[in-house]
């Protein structure tokens, strides 16, 4: 069932580059709707859980360690066929690979340093968004 909703994460190297605004502005401009957001900073724990899909993949290790390094910005956005048209606003995994106007082609530094996190599928937006906020927190 489309739920309308994705998760999304500004990640360490975004906030620390001070792309926060400009990338807030492009997913607003967008059409996406904020329904829930926060300043907060992942435990080891909760990136090793956020990431378990990947426990088995070489990057792991790196990947908790990049995710805990410094501030992320957790929303939930709203938008008809929020969870496509999100991963298609982000662009490839390897900004290298992603489209002009995506926000990893403008932002992310790497594979791994790439800005922004967008769910997967509409289970995992709910899933994830649930995994940040409480129901009184998500509007
Ligand atoms: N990642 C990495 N190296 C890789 C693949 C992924 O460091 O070879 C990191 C990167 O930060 C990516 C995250 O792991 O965003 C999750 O990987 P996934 O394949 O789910 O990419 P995404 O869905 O974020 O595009
Ligand atoms: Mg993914």
């Amino acid at each position: 069932m489309a739920t309308n909703r994705t998760f999304t994460m500004l990640k360490p190297d975004a906030i620390e580059n001070g792309y926060t605004g400009k990338i807030l502005d492009m997913i607003i401009a967008a059409g996406f709707e904020i329904k829930a957001m926060k300043l907060t900073r992942l435990t080891t724990e909760q990136a090793q859980e956020f990431y378990a899909v990947h426990s088995e993949r070489p990057f792991y290790g790196e990947l908790v360690e990049y995710m805990t390094s410094g501030p992320i910005i957790a929303a939930i956005l709203e938008k008809e066929n929020a969870v496509a048209d999100f991963r298609t606003l982000i662009g490839a995994t390897d900004p290298a690979e992603a489209a002009e106007g995506t926000i990893r082609k403008y932002y992310a530094e790497s594979k791994g340093r790439n800005a922004c996190h967008g769910s997967d599928s509409d289970e995992n937006a709910e899933i994830e968004g649930k995994f940040h906020f409480s129901a009184n927190e998500i509007m």
